[in-house]
Order: structure tokens, then C-alpha cells, then sequence
């Protein structure tokens, strides 16, 4: 996966092979050239999924040293600029490797509105899935989180949970569930993963007694995680109904043609 820091370098490497090599009697660097263009995995917002990617090397940088022993690599040059393009659906995303204030940095930008929106989620919930994933695309994972927060809000107020915070729409939720009023997509999700997703966008936004330490929890693959969660909540309440009332009604219409 080339979505983090690591998995980039890893894969810029992998993808390389030796030009020459300095030596004087020891051989410390060896200098790498990296193919322009060659496949990876990435997660593709479109397709809703990790797929498989075409990535080609865009900056027109000369290499880099890998240091012996212990595999140093450093580069000679920043920012590293890869292209991306889903094999699948031919998303681009636009790769950027940088030097960040502490340390080396990948930005991921797309040509796509980001987060795993579906065609029918409503503009509010759309707007706040994008700017997780701009936050997600910087590595700002507790911004992230924040927003998908305010996106779970939405959703609850479109479904018809308008009065108070975040919390208390999840015990309306409940409450309508237990007296047979909930949606029906309620029956199909557990109410547990919507209090979880808001404890925590809690969690990322509150001093959490005053240790900082603790939001390292909220990492690439937790946000990933929560971006797939909210891939098959909006399939459950926007796409389904649709779907499945546009299936009844084709075999509906076929089957009347035949019995005539
Ligand atoms: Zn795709």
C-alpha cells in the first residue's frame, strides 16, 4: 500500500534498480534509479475499496542513496511527485512526497470528491465526508475524524433526528428502534458503530485528561476503517431502497409482459 509515508518509500525502492555504485574499496552508496512507471496498491475512493494502480513517477528527480548498513535511503531531491490511476475506474491521484517540519510527508490528492460518498448522499453529509478526506489527504487523521463526526450527525438529521447533539440523535435512534419507529436501515446497522464513530470524534476533538499521546490512536488504517463503515452506512440508507425498488419494478414489468 502506498497510502503512508513508509509504504512509499518501500515502494519507490522496490521499484529501482542499481546504476552504479561508489566505491573505493567499500561500497557505501548505491545509487538507484526508479522505473518510471510500475503498479501498486491504493485505497480508490470510487471504487470504494483498495485497487490495484498504475503509478508513474511525474518529478523529474535524478534518485537516491541507499546508506549501508541498516538501509538509510536519502533522497537527493523533494518533493517527489507520483501519478496514480486506478486500474479499476481510472481515478487519478496525484502523490507528493515531502519534507514535512519534523519529518518526511506524503500528501494524497484526487480528482475525485473524496471520502466514500454515493450517488444518492445528500449534499450536507457529502460536503462533510469531503473534508475528512482533504484533512486525510494532508495526514491530519484527528481533523479527519472530527468530520466524520459532523458527517454521522448529518446523516441522523436527514433520517429525522434534528433535535439535540450527536448523542442524544443516537438515543432517539435507539429509543425508535425498541418502539418499532426507526428507519429500516437501523435494523440492518448497529447502533453500537455510530456511538463508537462518535466517541471517537469525541476522543480526536477532547483533551482526554490532558494526554495527547492518546489521539496516535486515531492512525491511517482506524480512518480507513471508519471511511469503509461509512461506505456501507450510506449504501444501507441511500442506495438499497433505490436499487432494490428499481429491481422490483423491472421483474415486475417483465413478468407482466410474459402473463399477458
Ligand atoms: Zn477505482
Amino acid at each position: 500500500m502506498i497510502d503512508n509515508v513508509e509504504g512509499m518509500v518501500e515502494s519507490i525502492v522496490s521499484n529501482s534498480h542499481m546504476q552504479s555504485s561508489v566505491n573505493d574499496g567499500v561500497t557505501e552508496k548505491t545509487h538507484q534509479i526508479m522505473a518510471h512507471q510500475y503498479e501498486d496498491e491504493l485505497f480508490c475512493p470510487l471504487c470504494g475499496a483498495s485497487r490495484r494502480q498504475k503509478v508513474e513517477k511525474f518529478s523529474n528527480y535524478q534518485g537516491f542513496d541507499i546508506i549501508e548498513p541498516g538501509h538509510k535511503i536519502e533522497f537527493k531531491q523533494f518533493p517527489i511527485v507520483h501519478i496514480a490511476t486506478c486500474l479499476q475506474c481510472s481515478t487519478k491521484t496525484t502523490m507528493v512526497l515531502y519534507e514535512g517540519p519534523e519529518k518526511l510527508e506524503l500528501a494524497i490528492l484526487r480528482n475525485t470528491y473524496g471520502g466514500s460518498v454515493t450517488e444518492n448522499t445528500p449534499q450536507e453529509v457529502k460536503y462533510y465526508l469531503d473534508q475528512a478526506c482533504r484533512a486525510r489527504m494532508m495526514s491530519a487523521l484527528s481533523a479527519s475524524m472530527a468530520m466524520y463526526r459532523s458527517a454521522l450527525e448529518w446523516i441522523l438529521y436527514d433520517q429525522g433526528y434534528v433535535d439535540g447533539m450527536l448523542g442524544a440523535k443516537i438515543n432517539k435512534l435507539e429509543e425508535s428502534l425498541s418502539n418499532n419507529t426507526a428507519p429500516k436501515w437501523a435494523n440492518d446497522m448497529p447502533v453500537e458503530l455510530l456511538t463508537a464513530i462518535k466517541n471517537i470524534g469525541n476522543g480526536a476533538m477532547h483533551t482526554n485528561g490532558g494526554d495527547i499521546s492518546k489521539q496516535q490512536q486515531i492512525d491511517g488504517s482506524l480512518i480507513e476503517l471508519v471511511d469503509i463503515v461509512f461506505a456501507e452506512l450510506l449504501d444501507v440508507i441511500y442506495e438499497q431502497p433505490i436499487r432494490r425498488s428499481k429491481n422490483v419494478q423491472r421483474l415486475k414489468s417483465v413478468a407482466a409482459n410474459l402473463s399477458k
